[in-house]
């Protein structure tokens, strides 16, 4: 009898190592893949993102900087300890702007209004609009605020080919790094679209939302206002563009009413530090918890 229970033991054991063995097998093929230095692409105006042939990195066509991997995978990522909330406190509701599409004339007023009523934001910065309006992005960030990559010209990642989609990324990050001296590690797809294998191959985290008042479409000001007041909660991050006057002007009447409502207004970065959240490489968020949604296309 001991014998037999000697042989059942060992048998266990062993099927309980060729489980954990085959357990560690199959998350070494399932994990994300690192970029590497090579590139998938197929022609360069191909819209295809389907399969395609690897080949070493190539001369950018459309810029001098792509080299084919984005962002320098050299550097640390994203640290919360960097990030400076003693003005912040994790026990009060903390909502994060963002603003995209620009920069434009109208960044600085909403840098003003930030800085007026203590506030921060994160702007979603796209690389050609940094060749005109590159010095107020350099203003924005002089004030203490987040700059993100949002692509160089806004094209649509999902249907892009990842030559393209890289050219996209390090170009905007190039001009950041160079003016500001910090390379973004949060990015905003364009249209807000973005899916499982894009998400994968851009070293850095993706920044959704989860309040958007429509501000392009608004009648006016108020309007916008009322939209975000509608949909606002605790760890909300909210849509705006910095390249309306309409939404210029929403700022003056949102902050208060926000800072009234309790909330503290910042950029997200700080609101995920403040609250002891980290923001992982690869990775997207729609808002400050439950952020991680799997099945993604928007
Ligand atoms: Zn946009």
């Amino acid at each position: 009898m001991g014998q037999k229970k000697h042989t059942v033991r060992f048998y266990s054991i062993l099927l309980a190592l060729t489980l954990l063995i085959f357990g560690y097998t199959l998350y070494l093929c399932l994990r994300p893949q690192p970029v590497s230095s090579k590139e998938e692409s197929s022609s360069g105006s191909s819209m295809s993102s389907g399969v395609s042939e690897e080949k070493p990195p190539s001369e950018s066509s459309s810029g001098p900087v792509s080299d084919g991997r984005i962002g320098g995978t050299d550097l640390p990522w994203w640290s919360m300890e960097e990030e400076n909330v003693d003005n912040l406190d994790p026990d009060k509701p903390i909502v994060a702007l963002t603003f995209d599409d620009g920069p434009s004339q109208y960044t600085k007023r909403i840098v003003d209004t930030l800085t007026e009523y203590n506030s921060k934001a994160t702007f979603f910065v796209m690389g050609y609009r940094l060749e005109e309006y590159g010095e107020n992005t350099l203003y924005a960030f002089n004030h203490g605020m987040e700059i993100g990559n949002h692509s160089y010209s806004h094209k649509q990642f999902v249907g892009l080919n990842q030559h393209s989609i890289n050219q996209q990324m390090n170009d905007t990050n190039k001009l950041i790094k160079d003016l500001t001296g910090k390379e973004p590690r949060l990015y905003r797809p364009p249209y807000g679209r973005i899916n499982q294998m894009i998400l994968s191959k851009i070293p850095m985290a993706a920044i959704l939302w989860n309040v958007d008042p429509q501000d392009g479409k608004a009648y006016d000001a108020q309007e916008i206002v009322d939209n975000v007041m509608e949909d606002v909660k605790d760890g909300s991050i909210i849509l705006l563009h910095d390249v309306y006057e309409k939404t210029a002007d929403a700022l003056d009447i949102l902050l208060p009413k926000l800072i009234e409502e309790g909330y503290q207004v910042t950029n997200v970065s700080q609101m995920f530090a403040c609250r002891g959240e980290p923001i992982e490489i690869n990775q997207k968020y729609y808002f400050l918890t439950d952020m991680k949604a799997v099945n993604c296309t928007y």
